[in-house]
């Protein structure tokens, strides 16, 4: 498995619900995102209403989940988690909206993915707090409105462009998550060491958050295996130096590029000259999914600079050239 992939493993679940930030003064990092939520949620408080309908986007990892906990949290009331691909009838999500306190939290990962018989019966609850289902079938079939308890609900998804229009429509609040500065992610490497009792100066954390790729999770899961490196190594103290040999053993390179990363940028300008190459084909050159590439591996390559998508494909930019070692040739310039 990659170690700086920005997807959830399941034994980190319970590791990262003691480091999972609570309230948002401990949520670190996206200041516009922060700032704007807090005024919400104090507003929604004051005037003792459910909170709008958020919509919260971005690449895995950046925070999503942690943010509608900390929004459920500020705000006092439950949270319930599912997700898109788990409802998968209607009535599983009139029972779960039916069983909501007034004001809860409904949280939906990858909204994206849920059907369109079930984002219909969404659609009036978001806006009028009502639902209708249907009871029977047949010519006995007659459908009956229910009323629900004001609730909000925080839909997350990769990219806002996967949502249908008339579902994006209906979200009051819509945030987008960006990659975190290096300078952010040693605040968050610093703090997740403190709360798990790791020795880490601030040297040592920089440089675990320089390789995280703009990611938490990647920066709280290199900071536990570096952890392991420097238990074994070096007393259990993480510095600099220490951070960077176990790196290195891990084969995450200075930019928090790992093996699949270098492929790609490799594969797109020595099979493809440079590119454009369309996703597909780049998608079956490394043998992995085009959702894998358009989701986990290309948004980080293109916010640093080092891949351009463009209307013919995807192109190596001169900086990927000099990074892999290459003489700059056809690349688009950087
Ligand atoms: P997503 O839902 O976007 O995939 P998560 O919310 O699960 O990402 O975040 C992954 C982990 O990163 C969390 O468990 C948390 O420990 C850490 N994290 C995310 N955002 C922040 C933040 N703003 N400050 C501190 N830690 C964070």
């Amino acid at each position: 498995d990659r170690i700086v992939s920005p997807a959830a493993t399941r034994e980190e679940d319970a590791i990262e619900a003691s480091i999972r930030p609570k309230r948002l003064d401990e949520y670190l990092g996206q200041a516009p995102v922060r700032e704007q939520m807090q005024i919400y949620i104090e507003a929604a408080k004051q005037r003792g209403e459910a909170l709008d309908h958020v919509l919260i986007f971005g690449p895995p990892g950046l925070g999503k989940t942690t943010l509608s906990h900390v929004i459920a949290n500020e705000l006092g009331v439950n949270l319930r988690q599912t997700s898109g691909p788990v409802i998968e009838k209607a009535g599983d999500l009139a029972a779960l909206l039916t069983n909501l306190q007034p004001h809860d939290v409904l949280f939906v990962d990858e909204i994206h993915r849920l059907s369109p018989v079930v984002e219909e019966v969404l659609y009036p609850a978001m806006e009028d707090y009502q639902i209708d289902i249907m009871i029977g079938e047949g010519p006995a079939a007659r459908s009956i409105k229910l009323d629900l308890p004001p609730f909000t609900l925080i839909g997350a998804t990769t990219r806002a462009g996967l949502l249908t229009a008339p579902l994006r429509d209906r979200f009051g609040i819509v945030q987008r998550l960006e990659f975190y500065s290096a300078e952010e992610l040693t605040r968050i490497v610093r703090r997740s060491a403190q709360i798990l009792g790791i020795h880490c100066d601030a040297d040592g954390a920089a440089e675990i958050a320089r390789r995280s790729r703009g990611t938490p999770r990647i920066a709280n899961r290199l900071l536990r295996r570096v952890r392991d490196y420097a238990q074994v190594k070096a007393a259990g103290a993480i510095s600099r130096e220490v951070a960077d040999a176990a790196m290195k053993m891990l084969k995450v390179d200075p930019e928090g590029f790992d093996d699949l990363d270098r492929r790609l940028l490799t594969t797109i300008i020595d099979a493809f000259d440079g590119g454009p190459v369309g996703v597909e084909s780049l998608a079956a050159a490394l043998s992995e999914e085009r959702g894998t590439l358009e989701d986990v591996i290309e948004p980080y390559l293109i916010q640093q600079g080092y891949l351009v998508r463009t209307a013919r494909g995807r192109m190596a930019t001169h900086k990927a050239y000099r990074h892999m070692g290459f003489k700059p040739k056809t690349g688009p310039s950087d």
